[in-house]
């Protein structure tokens, strides 16, 4: 340790001696290291999935306790209908985006704790953000992890572009997941192929976008997405996750297909 010129500052002799840490550029090349990169991060869709029970979700379930032999699978949970409405009353409640982040956040987790009773006798097990690093205990026993997909913000939820839903919800969860873990594509499980021109479910003449780089789609400005908008800013500065899939789980195999690396459903890349 030394002092510094006579203004009491204390430091540790290292790269970042005498930074800020809030300079523009702070000196390190940034080359991390991928943790756990052949993890296969699933989200499993809370409005486009959980929500229609059982004709939705038990054939997912057979598909993914059969790829669990041959792949690590982290399974993250959307929210859905009962997180719409917990952010619609707390809306109507004129409460800040923090509180419908931390209130919007028990649903996935409710999702992930019945899906987690369903896998069980296959090794399904709950999780939390802590849980991380068990997950190669839990992959070397055979187990599914399955947690939410809620990044733990809460309260400090960053302030949207607009409005009070917390942008950082499930979707975005999942992507900064895998790009943790240094998995190269996060698949999104839902309802419908992958992404249009249009929400499918209001237009039927919205055209399906097999392939498309995250600055080409926000060049395109659409009035609504199928992923939330925050992760396709986020691919942008991917380290690992440089491509996010999405998928429709309702149709049979389709799963199975994305987990073996097929193209199906919409590629967004960075
Ligand atoms: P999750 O259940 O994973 O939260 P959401 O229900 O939030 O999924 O998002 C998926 C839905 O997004 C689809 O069911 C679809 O109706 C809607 N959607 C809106 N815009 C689009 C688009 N441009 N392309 C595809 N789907 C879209
Ligand atoms: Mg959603």
């Amino acid at each position: 340790m030394s002092g510094d010129g006579g203004q009491g500052q204390i430091s540790i002799a290292s790269a970042l001696e005498h930074a800020t840490l809030t300079q523009s550029e702070i000196g390190f090349d940034y080359d991390p290291v991928a943790v756990m990169p052949e993890t296969k991060v699933l989200k499993i869709g809370g409005q486009s999935i959980m929500d229609r029970g059982r004709t939705a979700v038990f054939p997912l379930l057979e598909e993914i306790v059969a790829a669990k032999e041959r792949y690590p699978l982290l399974l993250c949970c959307g929210g859905g209908t009962r997180a719409r409405h917990i952010y619609a009353v707390a809306s109507d409640l004129e409460l800040p985006t923090g509180l419908l982040a931390a209130m919007g956040g028990y649903v996935p987790r409710q999702n992930a704790r019945m899906l987690q009773m369903l896998l069980a006798k296959h090794g399904g097990i709950f999780i939390i953000d802590d849980d991380f690093v068990k997950l190669p205990l839990y992959f070397q026993m055979k187990c599914i992890p399955i947690t939410t997909g809620m990044p733990p913000f809460g309260y400090w939820e960053k302030p949207g572009e607009k409005g009070r839903i917390p942008a950082n919800r499930t979707d975005a969860g999942v992507f900064l997941s895998a790009e943790f873990l240094g998995a190269p594509r996060a698949i999104f499980v839902k309802d419908e192929a992958g992404l249009y021109d249009d929400d499918p479910k209001k237009n039927p003449k919205a055209k399906h976008i097999p392939r498309i780089s995250a600055a080409d789609l926000l060049a395109l400005d659409l009035p609504d997405l199928v992923l939330e908008r925050v992760v396709i800013d986020y691919l942008r500065r991917a380290r690992f996750c440089k491509e996010l899939q999405i998928i429709n789980g309702m149709e049979k195999g389709m799963l199975t297909r994305a987990l073996a690396g097929e193209d199906v459903g919409t590629i967004i890349h960075a």
